[in-house]
C-alpha cells in the first residue's frame, strides 16, 4: 500500500521588542537570572498587566505579510496549568478570538509551488526557564523569559512531506526576519516548532490519527524527526496496529521519537477570557499605517531578482532567503553588472564562510566594495579563479583584495613565453604521462595543468596553460 504523510506545524516566534508583553521589564537575553523581573511578570497577586503596543504592531505585520484576516477585536485568554516556570499558574494567550485567521505561506519544493494555509496567528507570553543542576538533584527557576512576547503561527495540515515542512519553516523564518520582528534563531529557541503528523493511504480523503512532535531545534531535526515518524506510523499500520494520538519527543542522539504523554494525559487548560485585559481593538487606519511600512517580502523580491537580474529561480531563492544577503547582492550588482557571477560567488564562497560562523552577511567585515573589487580582478583576468578563491577568506575578514594581490604578488601570469617555458619543463619531466596522453588518454592533461598551477602557485592563466599544453602534447 502507498501512503501519504499529512503535516501541520505550530510555530512559536519570539518577538524582538525591547520590553515584555505586559510589563516594562527588558527582554534582553543572557542577563543574570531573575534580574529582569517585576511583580507583573512574576505573577504577584494584585498586579495588573498592560499590553505592549509594539507586540500588536509586530503581529499585524506578520498577518499582513501572510495575507491573514486581522480580527477587528481579539481577546486575551488564560490558559491554566501548573509548572514551576509559570508563577501565575496560567499563561496569557489568545484562544477563541485570535489576532488573525486564514492567510497562507507560499513554498516551492522540486519546482512545485504550493500555498500552505494558516489557521491562526495569535499573541501570547513566554514562560520562564528551568535550569537543572548537573551535579545535584536541584533545579533553579529563572523568570527573565517570563512575559517575553511570542507569536504562535498554526498552519493547516497542508504539507505532504518533510521537505515541504522544512520549506514552510524556512519561508516563515525568512518572512519574520524580513519584517525584523524575530531573529529566527532555532538553536537559541527564538523560533520553535511543534509538528503534527499523520499518514493515510494515498488517495484517501480521511486524515489519520495525528502525533505531535516536540523538541526539534533545527531544520535538520525537523526533517529527521518527521522522516522517522512517517516510517514508524506506516510500519504500525502495515502491522495491523493503530497509531495512537500522543505527544512524542525527538531524541537527537538516537534519531528516534519517543512517547512523552498520551491523549489521556492531555491538558484541559480551562481557557477563559482574561478579566485583567481589555479586548484588543484594531482600527483599519492603524492597519493601513503599518502596511505602508512593510518591506519588499521574499517572494516579491525573488520574482524581481529573476526578472531584473536574470537569475535562475534556484539562485534567486537562495539570495533572497535573507534580506541582508539580498541587499548585499544588489549593492554589488550596482557597481558590477554581472549578476550571475556575483550570485555564483555568493552561493559558494560567501555562504560557506557565513555557514561556518553561523553569521548573517551584515555581521561580517565583508563589504560589497571589496567583494566587487575581487570579482573585477577575476573578471579582468588580473588574477586566476584559484587565487581569487585562495584570498577570499582574507577579503571576508575585511582586507582589500587589491592590497593582498599587490603584497603577495599574486597577479595572474598571462605572459605566453614565460608560461610556455614552464609547461615545456613540466612536460619533459613526465615522459610516462606524455606517453599515456599520446596513446589517447587525453584527460592526462589535467595532471599537467595541475603541475603548472603548482609551479606557479596558482597564478597561471588556466586557459593559456591549456592551450600551450595541448600544443606541446599534440606535437
Ligand atoms: P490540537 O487541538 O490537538 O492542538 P488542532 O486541530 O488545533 O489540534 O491542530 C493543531 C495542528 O495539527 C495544526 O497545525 C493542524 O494543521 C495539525 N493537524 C490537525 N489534524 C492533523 C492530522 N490529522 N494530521 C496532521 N496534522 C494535523
Ligand atoms: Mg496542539
Ligand atoms: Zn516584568
Amino acid at each position: 500500500m502507498d501512503f501519504e504523510a499529512v503535516i501541520g506545524l505550530e510555530v512559536h516566534a519570539q518577538l524582538l521588542t525591547k520590553s515584555k508583553i505586559f510589563c516594562s521589564c527588558s527582554t534582553e537575553f543572557g542577563a543574570a537570572p531573575n534580574s529582569h523581573v517585576c511583580p507583573v511578570c512574576c505573577g504577584m497577586p494584585g498586579s495588573l498587566p498592560v499590553l505592549n503596543k509594539r507586540v500588536v504592531e509586530f503581529a499585524i505585520k506578520l498577518a499582513l505579510a501572510t495575507n491573514a484576516r486581522i480580527n477587528p477585536v481579539s481577546v486575551f485568554a488564560r490558559k491554566n496549568y501548573f509548572y514551576p516556570d509559570l508563577p501565575k499558574g496560567y499563561q496569557i494567550s489568545q484562544y477563541e478570538l485570535p489576532l488573525a485567521e486564514g492567510g497562507y505561506i507560499e513554498i516551492e519544493v522540486d519546482g512545485q509551488k504550493k500555498k500552505v494555509g494558516l489557521v491562526r496567528i495569535h499573541m501570547e507570553e513566554d514562560a520562564g526557564k528551568l535550569i537543572h543542576d548537573e551535579a545535584r538533584p536541584v533545579s533553579y527557576v529563572d523568570l527573565n523569559r517570563t512575559g517575553v512576547p511570542l507569536l504562535e503561527i498554526v498552519s493547516e495540515p497542508d504539507m505532504r512531506s518533510p521537505e515541504e515542512a522544512v520549506a514552510y519553516l524556512k519561508k516563515l523564518r525568512s518572512i519574520l526576519r524580513y519584517l525584523e520582528i524575530c531573529d529566527g534563531n532555532m538553536e537559541e529557541g527564538s523560533l520553535r516548532c511543534d509538528a503534527n503528523i499523520s499518514v493515510r493511504p494515498r488517495g484517501s480523503e480521511k486524515f489519520g490519527t495525528k502525533v505531535e512532535l516536540k523538541n526539534m531545534n533545527s531544520f535538520k531535526h525537523v526533517q529527521k524527526a518527521l522522516e522517522y515518524e512517517i516510517k514508524r506510523q506506516i510500519a504500525l499500520i502495515l502491522d495491523g496496529k493503530e497509531v495512537i494520538q500522543e505527544t512524542r519527543l525527538f531524541d537527537v542522539a538516537r534519531g528516534v521519537t519517543q512517547s512523552m504523554r498520551g491523549k489521556e494525559e492531555a491538558h484541559d487548560y480551562r481557557y477563559f477570557p482574561d478579566p485583567d485585559l481589555v479586548p484588543v481593538e484594531i482600527s483599519e487606519h492603524w492597519i493601513r499605517e503599518i502596511a505602508d511600512t512593510l518591506p519588499e517580502l521574499p517572494d516579491a523580491k525573488k520574482k524581481r531578482f529573476m526578472e531584473e537580474f536574470g537569475l535562475p529561480a534556484y539562485d534567486a531563492e537562495i539570495i533572497t532567503s535573507s534580506r541582508k544577503l539580498a541587499e548585499f547582492f544588489e549593492a554589488c550588482c550596482k557597481n558590477f553588472p554581472k549578476p550571475k557571477l556575483v550570485s555564483n560567488w555568493i552561493m559558494t564562497e560567501v555562504l560557506r564562510e557565513l555557514n561556518k560562523e553561523g553569521k548573517e552577511i551584515h555581521e561580517t567585515k565583508l563589504t560589497p566594495e571589496h567583494f566587487v573589487e575581487l570579482l573585477k580582478l577575476l573578471d579582468e583576468g588580473v588574477i586566476s579563479s584559484t587565487i581569487a578563491k585562495q584570498i577570499f577568506p582574507e577579503v571576508y575578514q575585511g582586507r582589500s583584495p587589491k592590497e593582498i594581490v599587490e603584497e603577495k604578488g599574486l597577479k595572474q601570469e598571462n605572459d605566453e613565453d614565460a608560461l610556455r617555458a614552464i609547461c615545456q619543463k613540466i612536460v619533459e619531466a613526465h615522459p610516462k604521462e606524455v606517453e599515456k596522453y599520446r596513446q589517447g588518454k587525453k584527460n592526462v592533461i589535467g595532471f599537467f595543468v595541475g603541475q603548472v598551477m603548482r609551479e606557479t602557485r596558482g597564478k597561471a592563466n588556466p586557459k593559456l596553460v591549456n592551450k600551450i599544453l595541448t600544443e606541446l602534447l599534440e606535437a
